[in-house]
C-alpha cells in the first residue's frame, strides 16, 4: 500500500551551492526573501552563513557540503525533517565530494522531494501555489523491497 509524506505550508527548505553558484544563490534568496520568510531555512555551512548574512534571517546549517553537510541533508531528508531541496551545484566542476552530491540527488528522487538545481527551476518552485498550502507527496511504496527473502 502506498502512502503520502505530508508538506505542511511551513516548508523546510535545504539550501546548498556550490562555490561557483554561490553568488546566484544568493542573489536568488534576496531576491525572494519575502516570500523565504514564510518557510524555515536550512543549508550546507558556508552557503547557510553568506544567506544569513544576505537576508538576515536565522538559517540552520549543517557542516560544510565537503566535510558531510550534503549527507547531513540527505539524512535529514531520509528522516522526514526537510521537504525541499534547492541546491545549485557546478555543472563546469567537479568536486571533492562528488559521491555525496550524488548520493543527495538520489535520496530527493527515492524520497520524492521537490528539488530544483537551478534558477529557473527555482522561481517556478517558489511560486508554485503549492509553496502555501499542505501537499502530500506520494510515496514509492518500497514494501516488497522490505519483506524480500534474502538467502
Ligand atoms: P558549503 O557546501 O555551503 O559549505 O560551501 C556546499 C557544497 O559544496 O556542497
Amino acid at each position: 500500500m502506498s502512502h503520502n509524506r505530508t508538506l505542511l505550508p511551513r516548508k523546510r527548505i535545504a539550501l546548498i551551492a556550490h562555490d561557483n553558484k554561490k553568488a546566484e544563490l544568493i542573489d536568488w534568496a534576496y531576491y525572494n526573501r519575502g516570500e523565504l520568510s514564510r518557510h524555515e531555512l536550512f543549508a550546507t555551512g558556508t552557503t547557510g552563513k553568506l544567506i544569513e548574512e544576505a537576508i538576515d534571517r536565522p538559517v540552520t546549517k549543517f557542516l560544510s557540503g565537503p566535510l558531510g553537510g550534503d549527507q547531513q541533508i540527505g539524512a535529514a531528508v531520509a528522516e522526514g525533517r526537510i521537504d525541499i531541496i534547492i541546491f545549485f551545484w557546478d555543472p563546469m566542476a567537479s568536486q571533492p565530494h562528488d559521491p555525496d552530491i550524488k548520493a543527495l540527488l538520489r535520496l530527493g528522487v527515492v524520497w520524492n522531494i521537490p528539488m530544483a538545481c537551478n534558477r529557473a527551476s527555482a522561481d517556478f518552485m517558489l511560486t508554485s501555489p503549492l509553496m502555501q498550502d499542505e501537499y502530500d507527496a506520494r510515496q514509492t511504496d518500497y514494501g516488497l523491497y522490505l519483506t524480500r527473502t534474502v538467502s
